[in-house]
């Protein structure tokens, strides 16, 4: 056994890891492939019995790694406060011996819909290797994170066939469908979740060179806006410059959210603060394709704007199309406005907050009505426990280089489930994806040396942990 009782960064060699994980990889690569084949689109116009099907290939390969005393199994919960069952995830548990902690890995089987099938170079759910990257969909994201935990897994008990660790593989089953079923999932199997460090492998990295853990992530909220001032329709040319219609006072609601340089200009909804990477306006405008003469939006650093402030983006109107359009003052005109909520927020209180900003002083009188469509939680990493000084090092160890912290301008709400049912658990969000994977568009990729550089992290950091709670450090 090549497990030491030296300090903790040191008791597993980076060499024995890497050894461990290049035997195991081409198996996990074809079990990645014949994943991928499986249409596990959560979406219910699509055929769930695939999503079934991709639930019992993962339970198949949990069982197979025969290291599961609690058992593996496939689990429902109902969706929200309705009877109706959410998707199937698959849960995985072994108990932890000695006194050791116990690591939840997290990934989600469920895929993005293809969409069009002509915007695809290689068919969808065929993988097909071009160069480095493997191209399909779900091939980054989840399933190669759900790939990589059971790898990482493989590669702990091949390293260390006594380690101590606790584990759990939670592998869910709804994750791009929204998670419906998420919370009640979390409560109802609270006893086979439990766990001191949770790792959410569905994020990305910096750079096919530069690993990152994710420490920061907006969440959202979506809301309908509806403004009337006439009970029926009027002829333009009788009424028009006497009475108004609902587009004038909505148009200008929406007009009051930026200020003049695009920030949000609604008081009460705060932004964050943290270091953020260099990343220059010739970067942004080749990344976001923003046109010759169009300025960016907002101030400070543009990664400050895309991590650590909100932002308001009108995202659909309801009014006649052009096509339609007639001569008409119209009686009721709707907008519908997503909020990004800013680390440190709590998305249902920015919600309010702008809900309320929405109605105020309505123009001319109008009758304004708003509801609030939906929220997920943002999320930010505060914690100071060793477990992330302790992933950090593993991917310094996997990548040769020092990873950075990363923010992520859109939103994953479990992860606030998670941190909300199991206040006391570390949650470490890490991932396979890199700035060319795609995910859900169409061409999504994985880079395959990034995939095996996580599975070499995450084996490094579980075989770390049980070798530290065996010989606890003296
Ligand atoms: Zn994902």
């Amino acid at each position: 056994m090549s497990v030491e009782s030296s300090s903790h960064s040191e008791t597993v060699t980076i060499d024995t890891v890497r050894e461990a994980v290049a035997k195991l990889l081409p198996r996990y690569r074809l079990a990645l492939e014949e994943f991928a084949r499986i249409e596990s689109v959560s979406w219910p116009s699509f055929d769930q019995s695939q999503v079934q099907r991709s639930a019992e290939f993962v339970a198949g390969a949990a069982s197979a790694l025969e290291i599961f005393d609690g058992g593996v199994a496939i689990v429902h919960a109902p969706m929200g406060d309705s009877t109706e069952l959410g998707q199937p995830a698959v849960i995985a548990r072994r108990e932890p011996k000695n006194g050791a902690p116990t690591v939840l890995l997290y990934a989600h089987h469920d895929v993005q819909p293809p969409g069009d099938e002509s915007n695809w170079e290689t068919p969808a759910f065929v993988p097909t290797q071009k160069g480095e990257r493997l191209f399909g969909r779900g091939v980054a994201d989840d399933k190669a994170g759900v790939i990589s935990h059971l790898a990482a897994i493989e590669a702990l008990f091949t390293i260390d066939p006594e380690t101590p660790l606790g584990l759990v593989l939670f592998v869910e089953g709804e994750e791009e469908y929204g998670s419906p079923s998420f919370a009640n999932l979390l409560k109802d199997q609270r006893h086979l979740l439990e766990a001191d460090v949770i790792i959410v492998a569905d994020s990305g990295n910096w750079s096919t060179e530069i690993p990152a853990l994710t420490v920061s992530l907006r969440g959202n909220a979506t809301l309908k806006v509806t403004v009337r001032t006439l009970d029926h329709a009027l002829h333009s040319g009788m009424f028009g410059g006497v009475v108004p219609d609902a587009m004038m006072p909505l148009v200008r609601i929406l007009g009051r959210l930026h200020n003049e340089d695009g920030s949000v200009a609604v008081p009460g909804l705060t932004s964050s603060s943290a270091p953020v990477p260099e990343y220059s306006e010739k970067t942004l405008r080749e990344e976001s394709g923003l046109l010759d003469g169009v300025s960016p939006v907002g101030h400070g650093e543009f990664l400050d704007r895309i991590w650590n402030q909100p932002s308001i983006t009108v995202i659909g109107l309801d009014a006649p199309a052009t096509s339609a359009s007639s001569n008409t003052l119209l009686p009721e005109a709707s907008a519908m406005v997503s909020l990004r909520v800013a680390p440190g927020q709590d998305a249902q209180a920015a919600a309010g907050v702008l809900a309320e900003f929405l109605a105020q002083n309505p123009p001319l009188g109008a009758q304004v009505e708003v509801e609030i469509v939906g929220s997920g939680s943002a999320f930010k990493m505060e914690s100071t426990h060793e477990v992330v000084g302790r992933i950090k090092s593993s991917m310094k160890a996997a990548w040769d280089v020092e990873p950075v912290d990363i923010g992520v301008g859109g939103s994953i709400p479990f992860i606030a489930d998670f941190v909300e049912e199991f206040p006391g658990a570390v949650v470490l969000v890490t991932g396979i994806e890199d700035p060319d994977t795609r995910a859900h568009s169409p061409n999504e990729s994985l880079h395959l040396p990034t995939f095996e550089k996580a599975i070499i992290t995450q084996a490094h950091f579980l075989a770390g942990m049980g070798a530290a709670s065996a010989h606890p450090a003296g």
